[in-house]
């Protein structure tokens, strides 16, 4: 009885013990590697919130671009228009100058065919005047007044210039007077047409000046939003390579990195975009393009370029779904856009074993394999490892 009992305690205990140390071992174990999986998930997620913000500033700023650009557009229509309406004033502003300088010339001759007006008609007044005066003589006693056939045909000729003068004269007095009139009228009238002209170009360039200082107000307010979305975009692109280098921290350094790799994409030899620096479509920002691009068919083969462990295996709007694999030394490789992905966070895997199939996820225009090299988390130029 009491062996049996002691028996029974030892056995207890035993299990205790080893329970107790199964237990510890793999609470110990459950606790670094789940340290490790919940650090990089944790920084996973801050990466893909960050990609997430950086995308909608993208977004913002393409917009803010976009806007921008029409209403610089509109401001240069405003201006030309402007210099368009400048160049009819200046050219009106010639025009009634010379047409003054007309006016003047005109006034000057008007007031010469005024002095030459009274002048006749004070002659023709002194002729009517000796003509009533002298209303009984008439040409023919004038002309038998002559003392000879040669004083007749003299007294003959100067009563003929006579009464041609005095038709001639009234004529002249008249055309003169109309004359005068016409001349003034018409300055007149040019005069308040051109008065007319410039006062309404004067309103339109006041109304262009006008809107033109609102487009100027504008497009500097969108200019300043769109420096404080760039310094965001800066700085949240920092932020990311920041996490980046962590996930780096949390790979292993020991062994040795491959020194050549498999090409992770069998459908496909294509490069439709290289690593290395590019301009982006849209921003027209300066950027580096961190890998190659591998235009393989939407649903084909990711293998992997060389065996190690998976240390992300994720999804964010920037890469997609997409698998980092830790080849030790300090180097991993980095498949994304994938459609699918067939590995986990913790899987060991052989050089050429499928990660995932080809897709278009994330920030891509079509089916892609985007590939890249990274020595301790930085991206490095892939094609030495590739052999090309
Ligand atoms: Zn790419």
């Amino acid at each position: 009885m009491h062996k049996f009992r002691k028996k029974r305690v030892v056995l207890i205990v035993t299990s205790a013990a080893l329970i107790g140390a199964l237990s510890f071992s793999t609470l110990l174990s459950d606790f670094a590697l789940g340290d490790d999986t919940q650090k990089i998930n944790d920084l996973t997620k801050q990466q893909q919130n960050l990609q997430n913000q950086i995308k909608d500033t993208k977004n913002d700023l393409k917009n803010t671009t976009i806007e921008k650009n029409k209403q610089l557009n509109q401001l240069n229509q405003i201006n030309s228009n402007i210099d368009a309406a400048q160049n009819t004033i200046d050219s009106l502003a010639a025009s009634i100058t010379e047409t003054e300088n007309n006016i003047a010339a005109a006034e000057n001759e008007i007031a010469n065919k005024q002095r030459d007006y009274d002048g006749r008609m004070a002659i023709f007044c002194n002729r009517l005047k000796e003509m009533y005066e002298y209303g009984d003589m008439n040409y023919v006693d004038v002309l038998f007044q002559s003392s000879d056939f040669s004083d007749f045909l003299t007294r003959f000729e100067y009563l003929r210039y006579v009464a041609d003068n005095d038709n001639k004269l009234l004529e002249e007095v008249v055309a003169l007077r109309t004359s005068l009139e016409e001349q003034k009228n018409s300055l007149e009238t040019q005069k308040t047409s051109l008065e007319a002209q410039k006062k309404q170009h004067e309103e339109k360039v006041a109304q262009l000046e006008l809107a033109s200082q609102e487009k100027e107000a504008l497009v500097s307010q969108i200019k300043e939003d769109e420096n404080s979305l760039y310094a965001m975009l800066d700085a949240m692109e920092e932020e990311s390579d920041r996490i980046a280098s962590n996930i780096a921290a949390l790979q292993t350094s020991s062994g040795t990195a491959p020194a050549a790799l498999m090409w992770p994409a069998p459908s496909s030899r294509y490069i439709t975009s290289p690593y290395g620096p590019r301009t982006h479509p849209i921003t027209k920002k300066q950027s580096i393009h961190t890998g190659i691009d591998i235009g393989a068919k939407y649903g084909t083969n990711i293998l992997a370029a060389a065996s190690g462990k998976v240390i992300v295996s994720t999804y964010n709007s920037s890469y997609g779904n997409y698998v980092v694999v830790d080849h030790g030394g300090g180097m991993s490789t980095l498949y994304a856009h994938m459609s699918k992905r067939s590995v986990g966070v913790g899987d060991n895997v052989s050089a050429g074993q499928v990660l995932g199939l080809v897709g278009s996820t994330g920030m891509s225009t079509g089916a892609h394999l985007h590939f890249e090299v990274r020595i301790n988390g930085k991206h490095t130029k892939p094609n030495p490892y590739l052999g090309i």
